[in-house]
Formats: C-alpha cells, structure tokens, sequence
C-alpha cells in the first residue's frame, strides 16, 4: 500500500464531501485514515502458514473442540463500512488440533479484508478443513452491519447469521445440533437458520 497515494486519495475524498481538508481537526486525517486502512486490511498481507507455524499438534482427540464468541471488525466491500460481531468455530478432529490460540487469529486473517459476511464465513471454515483435514468443520458469525442501520435503509436486516458446515456438521445432524446447542443462539434466531445452507444476503444500493 503506497501511504502517499492514499493520502492523496483522502484529501481528494474530503474535497469532494464539500470539507476544507486544512482546517485542524482534518488537517492529520488522510494520514490516519491510511494508517487505520493498512491495520483494517492487513489480512490480505498475512500468511496462514506463517501465523500456523508450530501450532498443530498430533492428538489422539475426536471430541468437538468448540472456540465461541470471537470477536471480529470488518468492512463490508459494498460501502467499506463496518460490519463486526462474533464467530464461532467448532470443528471434530481426525489426528490434530491447532493451538487454541491460533483460531481467532485466523478469524483476523479474513475479516481484516473487504468482506462480505458469507465468504468470511466459508473462507474460514475452508482454512480449517485445509489445514487440519478434521471430520468435520462448522462456523456461525452473526454480525451486524453498519451500512444498513447507518444509511436508514432495511434497518430490520441489518443483522445476519450465517454458517458453513463441512463434513460430519453437513452431513451428520446430531453433530450439528450439538453445536448449536452448544452455541446457545436464542431460539429465534436458531428457528430463522438453516444450517445446511449459507444464506444469501442481497446488499445493493
Ligand atoms: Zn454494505
């Protein structure tokens, strides 16, 4: 990421909203701004394997490993506002396990992109199948986004769950269920999911 250039884009940015890019109080803005993108994108410069690296461990294990309420900000590549909440990631070990410690990071890795929630949702799940090659892998992120409660429009959707299940959690509905009971997500919203599907959210405008 060229710093000069997206600084240049900033004050071009706060021109063009009709702001005088010199008073004070922005004066230092496309500098933070750019300084606050490079950290809300610097997934996009990590390497799994490196963050990975010495973390998996052979095990003799094939309970459910459950890692729940995992916070994550992201922005959503349509508005490049913020959408945040939580991810839980629960997967059923074949012969290893990743240190416990690993999985937010690797939550990080994704959602600090441009996203939409459904593929930051796959995206992680694929990350564990393929590094871990585990029986099975399910993930659930509920989110809100502030590009729909912020511009006043669809306030009613402007949270969403969505879910990926791969292996024993797509195929196999007591693991599945052991999950979502395990996650606790308030009657309503368990009723509203289908957990064999990803849902599809439109976001236009
Ligand atoms: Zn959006």
């Amino acid at each position: 990421m060229n710093k000069d250039r997206v600084k240049t884009a900033i004050e071009v940015l706060l021109a063009e909203i009709g702001e005088d890019a010199e008073r004070d109080g922005l004066v230092r803005t496309p500098e933070r701004v750019s300084k606050s993108l490079e950290f809300l994108t610097s997934g996009y410069s990590q390497d799994i394997e490196a963050v990975l690296n010495g973390a998996l461990f052979s095990v003799d294990y094939s309970e459910m490993v459950i890692v729940k309420d995992i916070d994550f900000y992201s922005l959503c590549e349509h508005h490049l506002l913020p959408f945040f909440g939580k991810c839980h990631i629960a997967y059923l070990p074949r012969d290893r396990v990743v240190g416990l410690s690993k999985i937010p990071r690797l939550v990080d890795v994704f959602s600090r992109r441009l996203q939409i929630q459904e593929r930051l949702t796959n995206q992680i799940a694929q990350v564990i199948e393929e590094t871990l090659k585990p029986l099975g892998v399910g993930v659930v992120v509920e989110a809100t986004h502030l590009c729909m409660l912020m511009r006043g429009v669809e306030k009613q959707n402007s949270f969403a769950l969505t879910s990926a299940m791969l292996g024993a959690f797509r195929d196999d509905a007591r693991t599945r269920m052991e999950f979502l009971e395990l996650l606790k997500l308030r009657g309503d919203m368990r009723a509203a999911f289908d957990p064999a599907r990803i849902s599809e959210r439109n976001d236009g405008g």
